[in-house]
């Protein structure tokens, strides 16, 4: 990746735990998070659940869902793809940046929900 291209927020590292129920993400400057695979799943932004969000639709999600993959979308972004079978989902650092400052602020990963 080329020196010059300025990414705001670039984690080093995003590692899963406790069977995929939490994604972990370093970033560069060594803080790192930890979100809930499920807490994740409820703050998709892919067409299909922001259109149900403003449909007034609540997402079900189970509250044992984990993360069966993890892949890289682009230079700025992951795609996550649930154990519920929805790969929609793409999750670019700057929003996961974002996420994890209300996480710190608000010291709990379920009082945004
Ligand atoms: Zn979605």
């Amino acid at each position: 990746m080329p020196a010059t291209e300025h990414i705001p927020a670039q984690p080093t590292e995003l590692r899963l735990s406790e069977a995929g129920r939490k994604l972990h993400v370093i970033w560069a400057d060594e803080r790192s998070c930890a979100f809930d695979a499920a807490w994740l799943r409820s703050h998709c932004r892919c067409s299909e659940c922001t259109s149900a969000a403003r449909a007034g639709r609540v997402t079900e999600v189970a509250p044992d869902i984990s993360l069966a993959d993890v892949v890289p979308y682009g230079p700025a972004a992951v795609n996550l793809h649930f154990s519920d079978g929805h790969r929609r989902g793409i999750f670019p650092f700057a929003y996961l940046a974002t996420l994890s400052q209300d996480v710190q602020a608000s010291g709990s990963l379920h009082s945004q929900l």
